[in-house]
């Protein structure tokens, strides 16, 4: 469905981002992976699906490197037809304890690099009347948790810049729609779970249960391998006219 189409996703070597990198590549696109971490796993996972694989190693808390990376996928591809912004980071605190460099650094990571990204990304799709810019936000794009001030307000920032973007193509083949996962058990989940276990001096097991059972009804986590297949449908033929939906995939989460 996507062969000849080139996908960048930010944040790629892990989690969510090589989920939603790997289901694409099945699809027939070109992929750019980037972010922190081992590089020739992933990029390996990727090429076993016969997809042609870049890698940019840009942080994309810097503007400068954002930029560096659109232009070197545009080099190697001829241009980015599907932008997914997915990076990002967490920190919990309370407002008043919460670390301003770590404000800084969320609030860089999870919502002002999309908007780079799609800012760079946006005169080529338009040219070509054709584009799919994701972004993952999260069910805290929906609604709040305590502790989590710069994730959240992150998240309802990327999806207001979701309707923005949307609405300012409608008119066009670009779609612009948001992501928002309940729980996904990924390095940056297993983080909390960890903090949980240590905190009250319970397992690995009775932490994740704790965890999942305050806030997803379904009681299971969603997996980077289902987010694959709703990015894969955004950036079907069906999904043309589906524009600035934040589309939660959370166990319930946000229903309640
Ligand atoms: P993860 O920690 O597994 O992956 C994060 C990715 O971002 C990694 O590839 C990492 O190297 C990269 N990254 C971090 N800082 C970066 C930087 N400065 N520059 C470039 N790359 C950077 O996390 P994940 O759970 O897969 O999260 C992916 C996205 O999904 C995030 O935006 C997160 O907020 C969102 N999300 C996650 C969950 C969840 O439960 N895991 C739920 C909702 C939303």
């Amino acid at each position: 469905m996507l062969k000849g189409k080139t996908a960048l996703v930010t944040g790629s070597t892990s989690g969510i981002g090589l989920g939603i990198a790997k289901a694409l590549a099945r699809q027939g696109a070109n992929i750019v992976l980037n972010g922190f971490g081992g590089v020739e796993g992933p990029k390996a996972e990727v090429a076993a699906l016969g997809a042609k694989v870049a890698y940019h190693g840009a942080d994309m808390s810097k503007p400068a490197e954002i930029e560096e990376m659109m232009k070197f996928a545009a080099a190697q591809f001829g241009r980015v037809d599907i932008l997914v912004n997915n990076a990002g980071i967490q920190h919990v605190a309370p407002v008043e304890d919460f670390p301003p460099e770590k404000w800084d650094a969320i609030i860089a990571i999870n919502l002002s690099s999309a908007f780079h990204a799609s800012r760079l990304a946006l005169p080529a799709m338009k040219a070509a009347n054709w584009g799919r810019i994701i972004n993952l936000a999260s069910v805290h794009g929906l609604v709040a948790s305590a502790q989590k001030s710069a994730y959240v307000a992150a998240k309802h920032g990327l999806v207001g810049l979701t309707k923005v973007t949307a609405l300012e193509n409608a008119t066009t083949g670009v779609t612009c729609n948001a992501i928002c996962p309940g729980w996904v058990l990924t390095p940056l989940v297993q983080k909390q779970v960890d903090a949980k276990a240590a905190a009250n001096g319970w397992t690995n097991e009775e932490a994740t249960k704790q965890l999942l059972g305050e806030k997803e009804p379904s009681l299971q986590f969603t997996t980077p391998e289902e987010l694959g297949e709703l990015a894969v449908f955004f950036c079907s033929d069906a999904a043309k006219n589906v524009r600035g939906v934040a589309w939660n995939m959370d166990g319930g989460w946000a229903a309640q």
